[in-house]
């Protein structure tokens, strides 16, 4: 049997693989982990998705041996120290879904997807395994939003966590996730990211029926439908536009 520390530094990605059908789904297969590891450089890279699904939760997730091991928060990051934020430790991500933002349209996840922070982090301990094993990571990160001293403490089994942030010049009473609530990729909202897609996906089969994000996704394939209707218009009559502006030079210049 293999020990403990060995099963848990050996990182994988079947978990990640065996879940999803890349034939129905967008979501990176971890063939391009190389921009994400060029972009980070010298250091790890993580990132934060908002993830609107059969709930809306925050995925947290660090660079470690080549893949993101993730937490998925369901309340999301708190910039307030004394916020102890369950983080439940779900498979290890493919390096590339680092960069993803977008729609799932069905099956594993099924929902919208904005990258919600990305940047580096910085383990505060020599051996990342040691620390994942005793339960205790303590790091820093260099996000858009998150920045400085965090831990993640494991509780009363291996898959449960607390995101907590320590107190710095960047903690602080200030709510995150709503001033800060869009995308660092395209500055998007949900709907824009659904509009960018088919905001009809989801018509027959939602995947949140009813709930809280049941009422979301209602509101914001609305919303989508709209901003894809003013998107379309918006197309037509700027062709307009441009046509009457160079018809307009034309005779200025005659
Ligand atoms: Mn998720």
């Amino acid at each position: 049997m293999p020990t403990k520390t060995r099963s848990s530094s050996k990182r994988s990605l079947a978990k990640y693989k065996e879940k999803r059908n890349f034939t129905k789904s967008p979501e990176p297969t971890g063939a391009e982990a190389k921009k994400i590891r060029k972009k980070a450089g010298k250091k790890l890279f993580f990132c934060v998705q908002k993830h609107l699904a059969s709930h809306l939760h925050y995925d947290f997730r660090l660079e470690h041996r080549g893949v993101l091991l993730s937490w998925a928060v369901p309340k999301g990051p708190s910039l307030n120290p004394s916020d102890k934020r369950l983080a439940m430790m779900v498979e290890d991500h493919p390096l590339d879904y680092g960069d993803f933002e977008g729609v799932i349209p069905e099956g594993y996840g099924a929902g919208i997807v904005m990258l919600w922070d990305q940047g580096t982090w910085t383990p505060l301990t020599d051996d990342i395994d040691a620390a994942l094993n005793k339960g205790e990571l303590k790091f820093e990160l260099q996000g858009v939003k998150l920045k400085g001293s965090w831990v993640l403490v494991r509780t009363r089994d291996q898959r449960t966590w607390l995101l907590i942030k320590h107190r710095d010049e960047w903690s602080g009473d200030i709510d995150v996730l709503t001033a800060a609530p869009l995308s660092v990729k395209s500055f998007d909202d949900f709907d824009d990211i659904l509009a960018q897609e088919n905001p009809d996906v989801w018509q027959s089969h939602r995947p949140a029926g009813g709930g809280v994000a049941g009422g979301m996704f209602n509101d914001i394939i609305r919303r989508a439908a709209e901003k894809k209707l003013l998107k379309t218009e918006g197309k037509s009559k700027g062709k307009k536009k441009t046509a009457t502006k160079k018809r307009g030079t034309a005779t200025a210049n005659r």
